[in-house]
């Protein structure tokens, strides 16, 4: 198949370009670099089945293709905020540019939600039933509500005009190729314990999350595109929860460093707790993480301690 992956350049979807080129479609990759960079994609620009087109999403394209992801959109809360008029535009505008194209295509097209649809969460874990508890004129609304309206415009695409659409809510994913300025909490404290700099910690660190490993969310993100039971919304990830502390006393124990932590300020609407319900994923994409959180972190912390060398 040919397949256009639009925010291909950046964490997840250059894993998903490498992914899907192994299995042996032909992959272009769109993207304005805002967070993604072509180092993430440089071992794919040679490759014969795989074009890397430079675009905003806000803008309309057409390319001829057999299926579109849609990642295009920046996701650490630093980027998101950074130009939050332009991140509603990314979320809403990519939105009706991918649904266009599928439309006349006939192409089926998946968005990569996010679990920061259901906001600062009272329903806990979270299953996809849940509405959501999100403040709409916040600091994280630019992000939470664009994507909650990408939402809205999937499921009118296919009511009105019958798209084949996917959605997918993405909880918290980390691994090798995340920017290590990008702002996230996995890569931050990696980074800061390899400089032995201090983890700084927003908030008393009580919050919890709960953390992927990108090739168990590549994994589900194409299992969910290529069945026909369900259009989602799906939520993809792994429900072991640890709170920040935690997380950050297991990475400098890893790492084996003289990091001590700082406490910041917690930033405003930060969700005390997330945590999904993946029942639905097992049930009907039968999809469950592999990769537990300590292999998934001596993985990312080998790929920053080289990439810091350099
Ligand atoms: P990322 O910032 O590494 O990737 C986003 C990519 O989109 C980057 O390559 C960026 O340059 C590109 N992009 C941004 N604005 C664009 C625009 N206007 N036009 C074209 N390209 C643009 O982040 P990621 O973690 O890889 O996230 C990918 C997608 O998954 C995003 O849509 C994000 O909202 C969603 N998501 C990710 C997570 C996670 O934990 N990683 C969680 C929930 C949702
Ligand atoms: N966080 C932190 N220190 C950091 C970066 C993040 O304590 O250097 C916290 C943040 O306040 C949040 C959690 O870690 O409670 C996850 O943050 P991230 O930005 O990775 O994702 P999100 O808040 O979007 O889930």
């Amino acid at each position: 198949m040919r397949i256009l992956i639009t925010g291909g350049a950046g964490f997840l979807g250059s894993h998903l370009c490498d992914k899907l080129l192994l299995a042996g479609h032909d992959v272009v990759c769109m993207d304005n670099l805002f967070t993604g960079c072509k180092g993430n994609i440089r071992h794919l620009l040679d490759h014969p089945y795989f074009e890397f087109v430079r675009h905003d999403v806000v803008d309309p394209f057409k390319v001829e293709v057999d299926r579109i992801y849609n990642l295009a959109c920046p996701a650490s809360p630093i980027h998101y905020q950074y130009n939050p008029i332009k991140t509603t535009k990314v979320s809403v505008l990519g939105a009706i540019n991918c649904l266009g194209l599928a439309k006349r295509l006939n192409a089926r097209v998946l968005q990569a939600s996010t679990s920061e649809v259901y906001g600062d969460p009272l329903e806990h874990p979270q299953k996809e039933s849940y509405w959501g508890h999100v403040n709409p004129i916040g600091s994280r609304s630019c992000y939470d509500e664009g994507k909650r309206c990408a939402e809205t415009l999937f499921f009118d695409y296919h009511r009105q005009n019958r798209v084949d659409i996917r959605v997918v809510r993405i909880f918290n994913t980390y691994g090798p190729r995340m920017h290590p300025q990008d702002g996230r909490v996995v890569s931050n404290f990696i980074v800061q314990a390899l400089r032995g700099e201090p983890i700084t910690v927003y908030g008393d660190g009580s919050q919890t999350r709960s953390f992927c490993y990108v090739s168990d969310l590549i994994d589900g993100f194409i299992a969910m595109m290529e069945q026909d039971a369900v259009l989602g919304p799906i939520n993809i990830g792994n429900p072991c929860e640890f709170t920040i502390r935690e997380l950050a006393e297991k990475i400098i124990s890893k790492v084996g460093g003289k990091s001590k932590l700082v406490y910041k300020p917690l930033p405003s609407d930060d969700p005390v707790q997330r945590k999904p319900d993946i029942s639905l994923a097992q049930q009907h994409l039968h999809w469950q993480p592999k990769v537990p959180l300590d292999e998934g972190l001596d993985l990312t912390i080998s790929y920053f301690r080289e990439l810091l060398q350099h």
